[in-house]
């Protein structure tokens, strides 16, 4: 398929190299332009709407809701190239109010609009093994099919357009305040004379083990908080949960405080050190070693 893809970041690099793998004709657009930003076999456009000109399908995959208004409606954005029967697909994290706004403006020109977060982070990207959290209508999914599965290893269709970022940042919320609650043990657990290393095969053999801390555990006993999902994002992500949540009156408590966690690491310019890194602040305040738990 002809593809445009704006947004050559951690996630959008490699999955945009594997569309190109995949066979697709591709087209890439990065809001600044350096040499590690090529990608090989692909053109580059030097607008979002050069790049989507022709092009069946449009893939966005940007830091936030404001890129994602600007790459769509803003100078040189891709809403003068949008025809009918094309496909805007968008990838990035962002509000599921704005998708709906956006998907609105595009559906008056005959663009059909699906949105498309991703989990796996930046290994899964790399790997082709991402998990797709899709709002949009079935057959347009069905077309999609190949291109889904060139970066991806599964889809979930949550609903119409709209319902991916919904259940996308739900999903964050329940990354987050489940790392939060192992970091909290890690930290007591450290202050009490337990290891992070004499605890995690108790963790793992017992009902507590969880996919989030099976992923983190390597990287924080390395004391490695190099980034496969920024903080900054993470922070993001749970002040799009927090605005959702106010926007359907739902109050949700631990939300509230860890969101201030993240607030706070990045006032400590942790920001693009991985999510893992507000185990630093915990410790800095428990008076431990910044690093591996005692
Ligand atoms: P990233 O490495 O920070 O890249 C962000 C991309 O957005 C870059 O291409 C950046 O362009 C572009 N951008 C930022 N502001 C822009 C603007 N105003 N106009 C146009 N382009 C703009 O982020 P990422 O890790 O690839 O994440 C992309 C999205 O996927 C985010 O919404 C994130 O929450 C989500 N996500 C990330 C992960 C992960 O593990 N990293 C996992 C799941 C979901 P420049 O290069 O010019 O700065």
């Amino acid at each position: 398929m002809r593809v445009a893809f704006l947004g050559l970041g951690i996630m959008g690099h490699p999955m945009a190299s594997n569309l190109v793998k995949a066979g697709h004709e591709v087209t890439v657009w990065n809001r600044t332009l350096s040499p590690e930003k090529a990608v090989q076999g692909a053109r580059t456009a030097s607008t979002p709407a050069e790049a989507a000109k022709d092009a069946e399908v449009v893939w966005i995959c940007v830091s936030d809701t404001n890129a994602v208004e600007t790459v769509l409606f803003g100078p040189n954005g891709v809403e003068p190239s949008a025809s009918d029967g094309m496909i805007v697909v968008d990838s990035s994290t962002i509000a599921p109010s704005a998708t709906l706004r956006f998907a609105q403006k595009l559906q008056e020109r005959g663009v059909h609009y699906v949105d498309a977060p991703v989990t796996g982070s930046k290994i899964g990207a790399q790997n082709a093994a991402l998990i797709f959290i899709v709002g949009g209508d079935e057959p347009v999914l069905e077309t999609l099919k190949p291109l889904f599965s060139a970066m991806g290893k599964q889809t979930f269709r949550m609903g119409e357009t709209g319902k991916g970022h919904a259940a996308k940042l739900v999903m964050n919320l329940q990354i987050a305040l489940i790392y939060e609650g192992f970091a909290e043990a890690l930290t007591l657990a450290a202050k009490l004379g337990v290891s992070a290393e004499t605890l995690l095969p108790l963790i793992n053999a017992s009902m507590v083990r969880s996919g989030v801390v099976e992923y983190k555990a390597p990287f924080v006993l390395k004391n490695d908080y190099s980034p496969n999902f920024p903080l900054r994002l993470m922070y993001k992500d749970l002040r799009l949960a927090r605005d959702a949540a106010k926007e359907a009156r739902v109050k949700l408590p631990g939300l509230e405080v860890v969101e201030e966690i993240y607030e706070l690491a990045s006032e400590d310019g942790d920001g693009d050190l991985d999510y893992a890194a507000t185990l630093k602040l915990l410790q800095k305040w428990a008076g431990l070693e910044v690093g591996v738990p005692a």
